[in-house]
């Protein structure tokens, strides 16, 4: 039987049609397909300015640069993340300074931000894990009196909404991320929304070498005040995010179809506990993580890939990592929140794509595995 994967693209006859127009077409990179993309997504989340670049984490280390994250700086961010959220934060020379999460959102913990502010702060980066939104109402708060930037790595976050706002106009920057796992894809890419204009005209100079065009001192003459990298997204993956984003409404449908049908499963089974959405929000559903209680995480982990149900966990806390514990200090036991569910933590598949079949699939295996650890039984 084929194994079912945590996370799956969903690409049609269309999309296929648009990329191979644009292999035919005069602009496989730098042409009008990449603000086309822009423009479609902008819309879709009702921001003035978006900057397609080649992946979220580009995006990520591009939103830190124009937002003047430096040397010796701090950033409160979350240690439950993927890595990029930091480490591109190390790469501006600047310190994540982590903030423990809260036990039911697996969010930032608002409560516990102002602690960790000093004179060093600079911005505040929020993860909406697994698509949830944090409660932005709170931490923009928090960001005003301490005149902090808000910056929202929303890369599970694409279509969730906040308080019946959708995600990508309500924080200094926004990103997202287009990888095959995440809502809709370019095979590789990402972009920053925001809506000031000064951001947006640096993010276009450094995405491409930190190029600035003086076309008065000849058409061939350009200056560079501050280097970087070649963070150029293709026309090629542009069309394919164009053709992609005119199915997300779908693609939200279903996984929100789907996190429901799994909450029904498993509502009855005391020793899992289901994810939570709380009024505010409206989740994307990236993941579904549920938590397996009673010590019996790996093992079940392991019994389900043999089963062929290729589960993941998202994430070992960031803080936990050689590097951030060699370099900036941190010790298990630090965060103790992220931990604890870190160790119980399990990503169930979730795709659109996913049938009935394999949904109902999944759900048996769980549901076996779970009479044989004897983990239902109280
Ligand atoms: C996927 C992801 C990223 C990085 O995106 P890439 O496009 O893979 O570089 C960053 N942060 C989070 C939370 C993500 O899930």
């Amino acid at each position: 039987m084929k194994s079912i994967p945590y996370g799956h693209q969903w690409i049609d006859k269309d999309d296929i049609k648009e990329v191979v127009k644009v292999l035919k077409s005069d602009w496989l990179t730098q042409g009008p397909k990449i603000e086309e993309f822009e423009k479609d997504i902008a819309k879709y989340c009702k921001t003035k300015y978006a900057v397609a670049v080649s992946s979220g984490t580009s995006a990520l280390y591009l939103a830190y640069k124009v937002a003047g994250i430096n040397y010796g700086d701090e950033v409160i961010t979350t240690p439950l993340t993927f890595a990029a959220t930091a480490n591109t934060i190390f790469f501006c020379n600047a310190k994540p300074v982590f903030v423990d999460i809260e036990e039911d959102t697996k969010n930032i913990d608002s409560k516990e931000i102002e602690k960790k502010i000093t004179k060093k702060t600079k911005a505040i980066v929020t993860v909406d894990f697994a698509g949830h939104p944090c409660d932005y109402d709170q931490i923009k708060k928090i960001a005003k009196k301490h005149k902090l930037l808000l910056i929202q790595d929303a890369c599970h976050a694409l279509g969730a909404e906040y308080k019946g706002k959708k995600i990508g106009n309500f924080v200094d920057m926004t990103v997202l991320s287009f990888h095959p796992v995440k809502h809709i894809t370019t095979g590789e890419g990402g972009m920053i929304l925001t809506n000031n204009k000064n951001f947006y005209e640096k993010l276009k100079i450094l995405r491409s070498h930190g190029i600035v065009k003086k076309p008065e001192k000849g058409g061939w003459y350009y200056e560079i005040e501050n280097p970087c990298f070649n963070f150029r997204i293709s026309d090629i993956q542009c069309a394919l995010g164009i053709s992609q984003l005119k199915k997300i409404d779908k693609f939200l449908k279903r996984r929100r179809e789907i996190a429901k049908i799994y909450n029904q499963a498993f509502e009855n089974i005391k020793e899992i506990i289901t994810p939570i959405q709380k009024d505010y929000s409206k989740s994307a559903w990236h993941l579904y993580v549920v938590e397996i209680l009673g010590n019996g995480r790996r093992k079940f982990f392991e019994k389900l890939r043999k089963a062929g149900i290729l589960v993941q966990v998202h994430y070992i806390p960031l803080h936990l990592q050689p590097f951030y514990q060699k370099r900036f200090g941190y010790k298990p036991g630090d965060f103790p929140i992220a931990e604890k569910y870190y160790e119980r933590a399990l990503t169930l598949p979730l795709f659109p794509k996913m049938t009935n079949t394999e949904i109902n699939r999944v759900i048996s295996v769980v549901k076996k595995q779970c009479l044989r650890q004897k983990i239902n039984l109280k």
